[in-house]
């Protein structure tokens, strides 16, 4: 499969063209960056690069991703005892923070809490928690009923997640 790759010096977006959905989320979210008409059509220079994170984040299709320039590694595991669970995300194999649920029925989960460590704060890992829900219950089929804030704030915000919204 090709990629692309587009840095500005510390995160460098990657783009598989192949599993690009046209949803044109990126567009919306970021027009001063993304330009499907031009030649880059990615311009990361153009926005910080938190803002790059949270919006790669978004990206439905799984056909943006992040590399970051200090080789920092990403990792989100699931937990789950039948009744409740959590996504625990991990920066280079530490805990960076978690978001919890507990299930409502067999096809519908309520995200009650979500918590980064301090020392990882303001790097979008909350946001790629929930959207590392959003992920599992559009696999699955379920719904999320996102009662903590932070979640609840993010479903808000973005129209694209209501399908998965209970
Ligand atoms: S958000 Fe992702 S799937 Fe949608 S157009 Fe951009 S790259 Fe493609």
């Amino acid at each position: 499969m090709s990629t692309k790759e587009y840095s500005n010096g510390e995160v460098t977006i990657v783009w598989k063209p192949e599993k690009c959905i046209h949803s044109g989320i990126c567009v919306k979210t970021l027009p001063q960056v993304y330009h499907p008409k031009e030649k880059p059509w990615i311009n990361p220079e153009k926005a910080s690069s938190k803002e790059l994170i949270m919006q790669v984040a978004t990206c439905p299709s799984g056909a943006l991703s992040i590399k970051q320039e200090n080789k920092t590694m990403i990792k989100i595991e699931r937990e789950d005892n039948g009744r409740k669970g959590r996504f625990v995300i991990y920066e280079n194999d530490e805990l960076a923070g978690e978001m919890t649920y507990v299930w409502a029925g067999e096809a519908r989960f309520i995200i009650d809490h979500t918590g980064v460590e301090e020392n990882f704060s303001g790097r979008g890992l909350g946001k790629q928690l929930v959207m590392k829900a959003v992920e599992y219950a559009r696999n699955n089929n379920l719904k999320i009923l996102p009662l903590c804030p932070f979640a609840k704030k993010v479903f808000d915000k973005d129209k694209g997640l209501e399908d998965v919204r209970a």
